[in-house]
Formats: structure tokens, C-alpha cells, sequence
């Protein structure tokens, strides 16, 4: 490989003769085959599946790098391709100027795949074919090259993939919120919050930005945040339960604020329910679609799912929740006083953040796994804690103290990996308890 520094420089077209592609997920592997339609010779390497190539070994002299979102900045693979001014582009970018369609880009802290899925419901409902692709569905690069162009690529975009876009320019970009979330890579708030901003960086007039209403509001914590959204070019429109919002979220409905009317009750989703009905509005979607695709919508596998209802209990499993963000979401988008169990391995410290809203809507909290003494110290004065160490002694637990109107939620706020192999074991697990409190209840 040659490792002399060069300028760096990508064509309008995307076309390479050579490429390396670091990282081989899923992907990666998109990317590969992308590239090789193309005649592009590829190279690809990763930790896992190719250790047998030590990188300085690798004689190959590449157009361009697509880095798997895996891979950090930081890594010395990356550090020293950057260092040698080979460009770096994600995996998204190389689809996206493949597209054959329009496309719309949602990012956030939480809540993305579940919004995907519903803006691919809603244009559905309307008669178009999108296809969710990015972090949730097909890789990017994959769905470009499916037979049939569809009518719109609905992507997932994570703050990892945004740390290398150059020209990624969505025609409908929706940034859903920021919230404290992968701070281990990109350290600071102020840094996470600027990489999801870059969503709208490249954007023109033509374009549209849909973005919370908060973020529009001046104060001293988000100059800088300001600063960045004054030089958007593109048209704006903003979502929130606060009344001057274009779309808003009030009282379970949501309304366009220039129509005075409602246009849907939005069931358990909240204010992405706001989102939503803006992107749904800029694609020319009817309110009666979005209307229809609010009432059948299934949420995804352990994300915020009804599981079942025993004795007038709600069963919730929210699996998926593995911060405090997400766990405050799934808290107020359920009913009536919650059960709540709680507990992982944390990837946050300051557990007392939540204690409002815990003392407001929580009447007793099921502790699991390693985090349980740290999270029993910060909430104990504000709502009764029970020691349960494992899902099932929590759901067993919960299910003796709930009564009929209130919920018993599985939203952990932690990862999985102190128990289990991932969340969606953790998911089946509480599941499979329930389903047995089911069967106990038939029995008796
Ligand atoms: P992501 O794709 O961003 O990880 P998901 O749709 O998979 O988001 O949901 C992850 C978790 O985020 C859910 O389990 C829930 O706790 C929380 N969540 C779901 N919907 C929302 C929302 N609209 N706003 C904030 N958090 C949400």
C-alpha cells in the first residue's frame, strides 16, 4: 500500500476503480458487492473475519475506504488512512449516490427504527412502496441494487455513520432528539449533538429539515447548536408538544398548526407521532394514511410491546430501552402508575437524572442485574425498590403488587450483556415469564 499523504478527492460519480472496505458486516459486505457491480476492485478487511491479513501487510492502494460504523476514528487503521489522505466515506453515502429515488433520513438518540417502520407503514398505507434501509432493514448499498427503484429509501441513520459523510444529502432529513447516548465515543454532548446535526449540512433549499422545536429556541447551553442550524439552507419544520410547533403533540393528538385541525389520535408513540405526520406531510401523504397507519401499528420486538393483559395488568416489553433516555420515553408513553423493572450492566453514572419522573409515574421498581445496588442508592427515596437479581423474580414480583389499571413494564435502561446475549433474549425472557403468569392464571 502506498503510504505516502495525497489529496483528497472523491468524483461526483462515486465510481472507484479500487476500494478498501473496512469492517465486513453486513454492510461492509453490501458495499463489497456494490463496488464489484461496478468492476471496482475491492479489498476488504476486518477484525474478525480476516485476521489472518495484518493491515501494514496489505500491498493495495485504494480510491476510497468505506468504513464499517464499527470502527471508531480513533482506531489506528482509520487514524492512519485519514493521516494519508485517503478518503473516507460510510456505507450510506455510497448507496445514497446510487439511489434511484427519493430519499428520507431519520436520526435521533431513540426511537429510529421504530419511526422508520412507521413512515414505511404510512406511505404504504397511501399506495408507495419505501424500502427502511440503513440500521434498520437493508444496508443502504443493498437496497439500491434491489430489481424494482421503489418510491422512497426510508434510512436509519446512527451518529456513527454521520462522522464520515461528505455530500450524504437526504431530501427529508428528520433528527428526532439528542439525549445522552454513546458518550464513550464521541465524548462530549456538544460533539454528539454537532454529528447529528451534519444530517442537514449538506441540504438545499430544495430539501427539508424536520427537527424538534426546541432545538429552534436561543439559550445559553446551545449557542453553538444554534449557530449551526442559522446556516441551514433548506426549508424547516418542527415537532413538539409545545404549541408553536408546526406539527404538534398534544393530548394524545396530533395537529398541523396551519390546518387548526387534528389530523390523528396517535395512540402510544407520543411526539414521534408529530414526527411522523411531518415527514408524512412533506411526502404529500393524505393525514387520513398516516391516520389509518397510527391505528394497525405493531411495534417492533421489544420496543415498547404490549405483551400481554392479565387481570387488567398491562404487560410491556421494552427490551430494547438501554439507557435512561429511552427508559424516560417508554415511561410516559405508558398508562396509569407503572411497575417498572429496571437494571443491566449501565452505561450511564447519574441514575438520580430521572428521579421525577420516576416518583411522578412509578409505584414500585423491580431491580435486576449488576447495576441494581448503584440504581437502588439513587431512587430509594423517591419509590420503593425490590431486589429481584433476575427477570423472572421481577415479573413474579410485579405481578403480586400490580393491580388492575396499571403496568408492568420491562424498560432496563441498561444493556443486556451482564445476563444475556442481547436484548432481545432479555425480551423473550420477560415474555416467557409473563406467558407463564398466564398459564398460572388459567390454572387457578
Ligand atoms: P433506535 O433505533 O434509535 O435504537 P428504537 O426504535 O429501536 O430506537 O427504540 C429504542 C428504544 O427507544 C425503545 O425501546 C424505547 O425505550 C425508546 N423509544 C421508542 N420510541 C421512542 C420515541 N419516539 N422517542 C424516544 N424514545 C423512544
Amino acid at each position: 500500500m502506498d503510504r505516502r499523504p495525497r489529496r483528497s478527492n472523491i468524483g461526483p460519480m462515486y465510481r472507484f476503480r479500487t476500494a478498501l472496505v473496512v469492517g465486513c458486516g453486513r454492510s461492509g459486505r453490501a458495499a463489497e458487492a456494490l463496488l464489484r457491480s461496478q468492476r471496482c476492485t475491492v479489498f476488504s478487511i476486518s477484525e474478525e473475519t480476516t485476521p489472518d491479513y495484518r493491515y501494514e501487510d496489505i500491498h493495495f492502494d485504494p480510491e476510497v475506504i468505506i468504513v464499517s460504523p464499527g470502527f471508531p476514528p480513533t482506531h489506528p487503521w482509520i487514524v492512519d488512512l485519514v493521516r494519508r489522505g485517503i478518503p473516507l466515506l460510510p456505507e450510506i453515502e455510497l448507496g445514497w449516490a446510487h439511489r434511484h429515488c427519493p430519499v428520507i433520513a431519520v436520526t435521533g438518540s431513540n426511537g429510529k427504527s421504530t419511526v422508520v417502520k412507521w413512515i414505511v407503514d404510512a406511505l404504504a398505507q397511501a399506495g408507495q412502496r419505501a424500502v427502511p434501509c440503513g440500521n434498520y432493514g437493508f444496508p443502504v448499498c443493498g437496497a439500491v441494487m434491489l430489481p424494482e427503484a421503489p418510491d422512497w429509501l426510508v434510512i436509519e441513520v446512527s451518529s456513527f455513520q454521520l462522522e464520515t459523510i461528505r455530500k450524504f444529502r437526504p431530501d427529508i432529513g428528520l433528527l428526532l432528539n439528542v439525549l445522552p447516548n454513546h458518550l464513550d465515543r464521541h465524548e462530549t454532548m456538544e460533539n454528539y449533538r454537532r454529528i447529528k446535526l451534519s444530517l442537514f449540512k449538506n441540504m438545499t433549499g430544495k430539501d427539508t429539515a424536520i427537527l424538534p422545536f426546541g432545538f429552534l429556541r436561543t439559550s445559553e447551553n446551545n449557542l453553538s447548536l444554534n449557530t449551526e442550524l442559522i446556516h441551514l439552507k433548506s426549508v424547516r419544520k418542527t415537532f413538539g408538544a409545545e404549541s408553536g410547533a408546526d406539527f404538534c403533540y398534544s393530548g394524545g393528538r396530533v395537529g398541523q398548526i396551519d390546518l387548526n385541525g387534528t389530523w390523528f389520535a396517535n395512540g402510544i408513540l407520543g411526539i414521534a407521532g408529530a414526527a411522523v405526520a411531518a415527514v408524512c406531510e412533506t411526502c404529500g401523504i393524505p393525514p387520513s394514511a398516516v391516520e389509518r397507519s397510527a391505528r394497525v401499528f405493531k411495534p417492533l420486538p421489544h420496543r415498547i410491546m404490549p405483551v400481554a393483559e392479565i387481570g387488567g395488568v398491562k404487560y410491556v416489553d421494552d427490551s430494547k430501552a438501554t439507557n435512561l433516555a429511552a427508559m424516560c420515553a417508554a415511561i410516559r408513553m405508558c398508562h396509569g402508575k407503572i411497575h417498572l423493572i429496571a437494571g443491566g450492566r449501565p452505561k450511564e453514572s447519574d441514575f438520580s437524572l430521572v428521579k421525577d419522573l420516576l416518583a411522578q409515574r412509578v409505584s414500585q421498581l423491580y431491580l435486576i442485574g449488576e447495576s441494581s445496588g448503584a440504581m437502588q442508592v439513587a431512587w430509594r427515596d423517591v419509590v420503593p425498590c425490590n431486589s429481584c437479581e433476575t427477570v423472572e423474580r421481577a415479573v413474579a414480583a410485579a405481578h403480586g403488587n400490580a393491580v388492575p389499571g396499571e403496568t408492568v413494564l420491562l424498560s432496563p435502561a441498561c444493556t443486556s450483556f451482564d445476563q444475556f446475549r442481547n436484548f432481545n433474549e432479555r425480551g423473550e425472557c420477560f415474555a416467557a415469564a409473563v406467558r407463564g403468569l398466564v398459564v398460572k392464571n388459567v390454572n387457578e
